[in-house]
């Protein structure tokens, strides 16, 4: 399908179908059945994934481009992919043995594979080199022990991408490896589902590896030690995907803050006609902006060549506090209103939240933009 005609398609299921029934994601804590139906049937799931894996093969910013108009939508239907076609499927594409790409990546397009990616743990969240994880390694075996948190899609998973300590000697993220752990394995356990401010609908539990025994094989590549690549390869992926999402939402808030601002009445006026709310309305939209194209920047970047960590970072970093600002104006133009449940602005200001924690936090975003340019301009 031309990439147009899919962008359209995209439109009309945010549209017809994500929009009218975000009010179910709450009121059953998690996405209906049907609609994940059709989401593996639209080929989200395939996006990010190569033809020749039964993908669409769309580029970084074509990437973009979709994941503008499905954010319009609750973000809790991304989040139901977005762990499959970002972190754990680009990780397999770029590090995973020809056999790990043949075994997973066609049932990751299909959808029919979630994979969850399991790196942070209850001690190492920014400092993910300090992971206590570990994986010994017993004839043709690995046996893993440890705990990880906030496992997005934990008890859904298929596959789990793990991070894990195989040389204990080693400093920091060169004793680290990452593995590919079927979610059946004997000495898994999915913690109970943690409630959470906003993103209801979406599961981020704890998970338990005790004794886990998995065939040497699933060891991502053929090598132990490839340190936090493979995890990196995913989270630039994802950041960018985040950076994305906070313009897909903040477009939805600007629509919603602009639909109240016509019919709330005060002073005889709506609202949409003072001066005080159409400043908010504009710098709302101009934020939006600055951020739609810095995130397209960073994306045709990546499809040009090697990944633009520093761009990507900024992106990340921008999108996700303007998101927050715009959630906020957006929340103080409804007034009391806004300070109710059972409204898109007051759900999409907890949702919007969580943009300046995952995939790094505001500072550690800050942190490696100013680190990299400092070195750039030695
Ligand atoms: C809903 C949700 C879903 C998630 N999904 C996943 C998932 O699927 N898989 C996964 O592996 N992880 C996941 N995470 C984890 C997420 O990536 C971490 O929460 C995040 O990296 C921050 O780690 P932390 O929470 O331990 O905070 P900490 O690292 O403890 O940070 C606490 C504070 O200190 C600041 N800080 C830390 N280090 C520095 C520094 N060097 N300089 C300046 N400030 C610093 C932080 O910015 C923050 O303000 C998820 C988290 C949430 C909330």
């Amino acid at each position: 399908m031309e990439f147009d005609q899919f962008l359209h398609k995209i439109r009309t299921l945010t549209e017809k179908i994500f929009i009218p029934n975000e009010h179910l994601l709450e009121e059953n804590n998690d996405v209906p059945e049907s609609i994940m139906d059709e989401i593996k049937n639209s080929g989200l799931f395939a996006i990010s994934i190569p033809v020749e894996y039964g993908g669409l093969d769309y580029n970084m910013e074509q990437q973009v481009l979709l994941t503008f108009e499905f954010t319009k939508a609750s973000a809790v239907y991304r989040s139901r992919f977005s762990t499959t076609i970002g972190l754990c499927s680009q990780a397999i594409l770029d590090f995973g043995t020809p056999k790990q790409k043949e075994m997973y990546l066609p049932g990751m397009a299909e959808g029919e594979i979630i994979g969850s990616f399991a790196l942070t743990e209850p001690e190492a969240g920014s400092d993910a080199a300090s992971i206590k994880t570990i994986a010994v390694k017993k004839n043709d075996f690995y046996i893993l022990n440890g705990t990880k948190k906030y496992i997005t899609n934990a008890p859904n998973a298929d596959l789990f991408l793990v991070m894990a300590r195989t040389d204990p000697k080693a400093k920091g993220s060169k004793g680290i490896s990452s593995f590919l752990v079927d979610a059946k394995s004997e000495g898994i356990k999915v913690g109970k589902v943690p409630e959470m401010l906003g993103h209801r609908g979406s599961a981020s539990p704890e998970v338990y590896f005790n004794n886990c025994k998995v065939n040497a094989d699933s060891l991502l590549g053929d090598k132990e030690g490839g340190g936090l690549k493979p995890a990196l390869r995913g989270i630039n992926h994802a950041r960018l995907h985040v950076a994305a999402t906070c313009v897909g939402q903040a477009i939805r808030l600007i629509e919603e803050s602009v639909k109240f601002s016509n019919s709330r009445i005060q002073f005889e006026t709506p609202i949409a006609e003072m001066p005080a709310i159409q400043n908010m309305i504009a710098d709302s939209y101009s934020e939006m902006l600055a951020s739609k194209a810095m995130t397209l920047e960073a994306a045709r970047k990546f499809d040009s060549g090697s990944i633009p960590e520093t761009e990507i970072a900024a992106a990340k970093y921008f999108s996700s506090e303007m998101v927050s600002r715009v959630a906020d104006r957006s929340l103080q133009i409804m007034g009391g209103a806004g300070y109710l449940e059972g409204n898109p602005i007051t759900r999409l200001f907890r949702d919007t939240r969580l943009f300046r924690l995952y995939e790094g936090t505001s500072q550690i975003q800050q942190r490696n933009i100013a680190r990299n340019i400092i070195k750039e301009l030695e």
